[in-house]
């Protein structure tokens, strides 16, 4: 059983689509072991972003990440990481085909719904960043 962190970003949540995105993910047969509604600050930004600092747009990254709280999710499944991944898209929403996340909901981008983990062993590394381990029930 492997384990993928997720992050429905401000642009899912204002849209009231987090629903949706974990309907997506439940289909493909994934369960939720832990979930919770935080807001993200500099620090865990700048850390989770670290491969993107001295982009032109990581300032713009922040502010967006900022600006709604988040909704944080570890769900588990065979093949977790990937089967969420694929069902992602990849990053620019434009170019994502239809039938995916980002495809059929995210707009730019930057805009894109969610994050999810893009190894297993980022996942291990995210979930940690996240979640407590008093948050994650056995
Ligand atoms: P992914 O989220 O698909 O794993 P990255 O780790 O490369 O992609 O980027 C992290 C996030 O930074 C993206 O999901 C997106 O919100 C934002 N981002 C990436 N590239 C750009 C870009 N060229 N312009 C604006 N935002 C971007």
């Amino acid at each position: 059983m492997e384990r993928t962190l997720i992050l429905c970003k401000p642009d899912c949540m204002q849209k009231n689509l987090a629903g949706e995105v974990i309907g997506r993910i439940q289909k493909a047969g994934l369960r939720i072991q832990a979930a919770k509604v935080l807001r993200l600050t500099d620090a865990l930004l700048a850390e989770h972003y670290s491969h993107l600092t001295d982009k032109p747009f990581f300032p713009e990254i922040v502010q967006f990440m900022k600006s709604a709280p988040v909704l944080g999710l570890i769900m588990t499944g065979d093949n977790a990481v990937a089967t969420v991944r694929d069902l992602l898209g990849p990053t620019d929403s434009r170019k994502a085909d239809k039938g995916t996340i980002r495809g059929d909901l995210g707009e730019s981008n930057m805009l894109n719904i969610a994050h999810a983990s893009d190894s297993v062993e980022n996942a291990e590394i995210e979930v940690k960043r996240f979640f407590r381990a008093d948050e994650i029930p056995a």
